[in-house]
């Protein structure tokens, strides 16, 4: 890997203050050197430093993003959440959407796709999670879950382009496990399958998310259908994302 464009999504979940702005430096550091101008580096913090982030990393090539936002347009009497409109306001450029930790707290594929359709209604870059759980992955269902979701994700959507996958298996994320190779370049290529079937003449960028590592980026990066990661622990501590994104180029 060395020419393609690789994306490098740090979800910060819900960790971090208006300290952790000074870890950027390195990061930034890195996003300089030649080698690595090929690197799309994308920050999701919570929203309450998302500003801070912004400021840090304006006049840089890193991008920021939130980890999600409701499912209604604008604005209106929705206690504790954020519009997607509210997020490219404060200038962010992508959004996460469909997370497993979300999902887990109540979205649906149908809420899901209106975060999506708003998103892309307010010019955001979205970053669509899919992925199995581990009882679906058993019953061999993997399959079925991912065309299910993606098909229901992107009902109705237009801009394609604007569009990210992340294929995130529930059982990987925070859990320190991952695919074999062989079943992980599988499972990516079934999603490039569906996607081909949603939409033709779109070549849909695919990450993977689920416990990358500094120590099995290299393994990772050697499949060769995958065009980046959703970091989650990892992303927080500056040298260990230094090593995923410097570990991805050799
Ligand atoms: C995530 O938050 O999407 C994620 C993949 O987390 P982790 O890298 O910690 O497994």
């Amino acid at each position: 890997m060395t020419n393609k464009y690789k994306y490098f999504v740090a979800n910060w979940k819900m960790y971090g203050d208006k300290k952790s702005v000074n870890s950027l430096n390195k990061v930034i550091k890195i996003s300089k050197i030649s080698k690595f101008k090929r690197a799309k580096i994308i920050y999701c913090p919570p929203y309450t430093i998302l500003g801070d982030f912004i400021k840090k990393l304006k006049n840089t090539n890193i991008k920021v993003g939130a980890q999600n936002c409701h499912f209604i347009d604008g604005e209106g009497p929705y206690t504790g959440f954020v519009s997607s409109k509210m997020i490219k306001q404060i200038g962010s450029q992508y959004v996460i959407v469909g997370h497993s930790e979300q999902r887990e707290s109540g979205d649906t594929d149908i809420k899901i796709n209106k975060k999506i359709l708003s998103s892309l209604n307010n010019n955001l870059n979205v970053i669509f999670c899919v992925g199995e759980n581990l009882k679906q992955k058993k019953k061999n269902l993997t399959k079925k879950i991912l065309s299910y979701q993606i098909k229901k994700g992107l009902n109705k959507v237009k801009n394609y382009n604007k569009i990210l996958i992340a294929y995130e298996p529930i059982w990987s994320i925070g859990t320190g496990r991952i695919l074999s190779e062989r079943e992980l370049f599988k499972n990516i290529e079934s999603i490039k399958l569906i996607l081909k079937n949603v939409k033709k003449h779109i070549q849909f960028k695919i990450l993977y998310g689920g416990s990358v590592n500094d120590k099995n980026i290299k393994f990772l990066s050697k499949i060769k259908n995958i065009d980046g990661f959703l970091i989650g622990g990892a992303s927080q501590k500056p040298n260990k994302f230094i090593d995923i994104i410097k570990k991805s180029y050799i």
